[in-house]
């Protein structure tokens, strides 16, 4: 049956400190943060009880009732949905400690906090839903909450879900500590590793990042990529007023290349993008057009483009449309 609906609506779980939700997404208007347990410290989890909750949404959106927070959300497609009860698309972002300091970091404005507050271990659960068998195998797998590889259950997980034969890994790591669990992953093929550098120079970085840590990151990075199997990226989020310079723009595709690494990712600064959304200075999509259009130019085979990047180039397809139709 076709109906309107999302990957995570479906087949979503997101792991966060104090709750699980059904997704991260939140750039658009109804805001997302659709919870499924609240005030929840690392509970095993009654899965019957999940998928009950879950069902009674999901056949509100087979009739055509999408939840408020999914309002203007552009994950929602008409298709036709797996209407089994299995989870594929994990979100693990359960703490928030992190050996980086990055200016556009929610934790950055209390960062003695977020690095000192200890949450739960993630590990026991996440073996519970193999042994249940609601983990498939076809699984995106992300991390994304501090940096994982500090966090204390990193290792032995990535090594549980590798044995599992998940696949579809995607780890955001800063890069600053090199994992061995990340390496064997990346050898597997199993591995997508995203980091952010967001700049070309030590002193760009150190603005952003509020670390001495460029060349350590840069040597971890070609170290990762002469593993030569998984996917890595590099990741550039453009923070107007601080690296929204198209020379370094331009280096940063130069080193990526020159790291051995074929792939990037773009983002925008998320608090500067819910405000300035519908009024984009023009600059900011030249150098966005410039990514986009030219990074095949330094030999990079893929680019992609995370949730405000993509919201620009959604935003700006409907706007040259509506004003073909207009005229
Ligand atoms: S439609 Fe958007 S907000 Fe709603 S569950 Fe899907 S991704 Fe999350
Ligand atoms: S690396 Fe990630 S978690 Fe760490 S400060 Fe930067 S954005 Fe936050």
């Amino acid at each position: 049956m076709k109906y309107t609906s999302c990957i995570h609506l479906e087949h979503g779980i997101t792991f966060f400190s104090t709750s699980v939700q059904i997704c991260c997404i939140s750039s658009h208007p109804g805001g997302g943060n659709i919870l499924q347990l609240e005030n929840y410290h690392g509970e095993m989890i009654d899965w019957n009880k999940i998928f009950e909750k879950r069902n009674v949404l999901r056949e509100g959106i087979r009739n055509g009732k999408i939840p408020a927070k999914c309002e203007g959300c552009y994950y929602l497609k008409e298709q036709e949905w797996n209407t089994d009860n299995y989870f594929d698309e994990v979100l693990i972002g359960h703490w928030t400690y992190c050996n980086c300091n990055c200016i556009y970091c929610y934790t950055e404005k209390d960062k003695k906090f977020f690095n000192s507050n200890i949450t739960y271990n993630v590990y026991p659960v996440i073996k519970d839903m193999i042994a249940k068998g609601v983990l498939s195998k076809n699984a995106t797998i992300t991390f994304g909450g501090g940096e994982p590889t500090i966090l204390k259950e990193f290792e032995d997980l990535i090594y549980l879900l590798l044995d599992y034969d998940v696949y579809n890994i995607r780890i955001h790591s800063d890069g600053i500590k090199y994992s061995p669990a990340i390496e064997k992953g990346l050898k597997l093929g199993k591995i997508t590793l995203i980091t952010s550098i967001d700049s070309s120079s030590p002193e760009v970085y150190k603005k952003i990042k509020q670390v001495p840590c460029f060349e350590k990151v840069w040597n971890n990075l070609e170290k990762y990529a002469r593993t030569k199997n998984g996917l890595i990226r590099t990741k550039y989020v453009l923070i107007p007023g601080i690296n929204d310079n198209l020379t370094e723009v331009k280096n940063w595709l130069q080193q990526t290349y020159n790291a051995g690494i074929h792939d990037i990712a773009f983002d925008i600064e998320d608090n500067w993008f819910k405000k300035y959304r519908n009024n984009i200075p023009k600059y900011i999509y030249v150098i966005f057009d410039f990514v986009n259009e030219c990074y095949r130019q330094y030999n990079i085979e893929s680019c992609e483009l995370y949730e405000r990047a993509y919201n620009l180039k959604i935003d700006r397809e409907n706007s040259l449309k509506l004003s073909s139709e207009i005229k």
